[in-house]
């Protein structure tokens, strides 16, 4: 059992940092409620061990200080519905109101508290600021894995002042930390990863730690041509990043070198203007006409990425393979999501991650036909590059 799990938090007040930057409309009203919905069984076992949680979370990116729009307020009385329980809140996250409310807090009762970043200390990772955070409770309880990658006052800095066995990850983190590890550290081969979308910049890291790792490395999406150009193709208007050629060609040399199988689109679904009207055809990805850009991986390549994910145990994917929030362009995003839903069925181990990637399969409705869908876009894609997360580290070391 998790350290989380077995704690006893009768009698305790667990404070616990959440990720509650959910989308709200024009009327303060959320429009997808996916974050607190995770984080309700770590909450309610706390309340069920007869415990108190006080929750604090950012919320937006406020510029200076409190602003409405980004005030949790609106979302006391979702997060309320949600437990089954009043939620009290507080209008600052330090200070006199902030510290009574929690000293009363009963077992079974839940605070909330306003939004962190409308102190700059907290992006700031400042320690005064941390240690009046920590001191609204006994427990320090990390359930943000989306905020993972940030050395934040309420993510990391918070955690050294509690005691080693008062500091936990609580279940969204475990269950987050269980599935990357699972395919950084145990992957079963074939290990294939499918990185896709706009950016080779945004993806290096992730491919050059990869090519120690996965037995494939499929590349799709706009960063795919750059890739075509570091093999000398000719892409037309199609997306490229002209100082990114040499670093793709190094990716290739790599990969080459290292036995990793590295499947660039032979053929790509081509547009003659970024746009929805677009006139469409196909083309081979190295032989796309001038004056019209790849806007989708082609019919070949869909067949071929389908056949390597059908044959791999093991499957992360990043990055969607076209621009697939316009209709002509997403078959190549929604046949791979198709093949990763196959292949899971078949027995395979498959992880979403990375914001567009988890939109697609949310779209396409695959969530819940893949393994594990990852709510931490950057957190996530950091933990890929292998790099130490803060808020993981501020727990285990
Ligand atoms: P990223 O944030 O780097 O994962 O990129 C995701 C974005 O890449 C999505 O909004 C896609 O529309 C876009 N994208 C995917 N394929 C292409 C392409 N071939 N050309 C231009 N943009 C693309």
């Amino acid at each position: 059992m998790s350290k989380f799990s077995s704690y006893n938090f009768s009698g305790k007040k667990a404070l616990i940092r959440v990720d509650f930057n959910v989308p709200l409309d024009e009327k303060y009203q959320i429009t997808d409620d996916n974050r607190i919905t995770a984080t309700i069984p770590t909450i309610k076992k706390v309340l069920d061990d007869g415990g108190s949680v006080i929750l604090m979370s950012h919320f937006g990116r406020p510029k200076e200080g409190p602003a409405e729009k980004y005030s949790l307020k609106h979302l006391v009385e979702h997060i309320s519905s949600l437990l089954g329980t009043k939620v009290d809140f507080t209008a600052d996250c330090i200070g006199d109101e902030a510290v009574a409310k929690a000293k009363n807090l009963k077992p079974g009762e839940v605070l909330l508290l306003e939004n962190l970043r409308f102190y700059k200390e907290e992006e700031k990772g400042d320690e005064a600021f941390a240690k009046k955070l920590a001191a609204l409770g006994d427990v320090y309880v990390n359930d943000a894995f989306g905020t993972a990658h940030r050395a934040h006052a309420s993510t990391a800095v918070i955690a050294q002042y509690f005691a080693p066995e008062e500091k936990m990850f609580g279940l969204v983190m475990e269950s987050e930390i269980k599935a990357a590890e699972k395919i950084l550290r145990e992957a079963e081969k074939p290990f294939t990863a499918i990185i896709g979308g706009a950016k080779v910049s945004d993806k290096i890291l992730i491919i050059e730690n990869l090519l120690d790792r996965a037995d494939n490395i499929i590349i799709g999406g706009g960063m795919a041509y750059t890739f075509e150009r570091a093999c000398g193709g000719k892409i037309g208007n199609s997306l490229v990043e002209e100082d990114r050629i040499d670093t793709a060609s190094e990716l290739l040399k790599k990969a080459a070198e290292k036995g990793v199988r590295i499947h660039l689109p032979t053929d790509s679904i081509i547009a003659d203007k970024f746009s929805e009207d677009a006139s469409v055809s196909s083309a081979l990805s190295n032989t796309i006409p001038d004056d019209w850009m790849g806007l989708d991986i082609g019919a070949l390549a869909c067949e071929t990425f389908t056949k390597v994910i059908h044959d791999s145990k093991t499957i992360l994917w990043n990055g969607p393979m076209g621009v697939f929030e316009m209709e002509k362009f997403q078959n190549g995003t929604k046949a791979i999501a198709k093949a990763i839903a196959e292949a899971t069925e078949n027995g395979a181990y498959s992880l979403v991650g990375g914001g567009d990637s988890v939109a697609a399969v949310n779209k396409f409705n695959y969530a819940d036909k893949v393994s594990y869908v990852s709510t931490g876009g950057g957190a996530m894609l950091e933990f890929f590059e292998g790099k130490e997360l803060p808020g993981i580290a501020a727990i285990t070391k």
